[in-house]
């Protein structure tokens, strides 16, 4: 009982890194972040790949 199972990134469900656990990246951290602030930013039923999730504008939006 000495290796607990890897849950995957909560945000993409991508393997999480060990910097930024328990999120794969810094960016679904700063999303995950972003969620709790609770702004109205919708979160999309499908998993992002950080690439979509760097080249999206997520901002401009107001
Ligand atoms: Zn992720």
């Amino acid at each position: 009982m000495s290796s607990k199972p890897q849950r995957p990134c909560p945000i993409c469900k991508k393997p999480r890194s060990e910097e930024h656990a328990p999120f794969c990246s810094i960016r679904c951290k700063d999303r995950d972040l972003a969620q709790w602030f609770g702004d109205g930013y919708a979160v999309p039923s499908r998993p992002a790949s950080p690439e979509e999730i760097a080249t999206a504008d997520w901002d401009t939006q107001e």
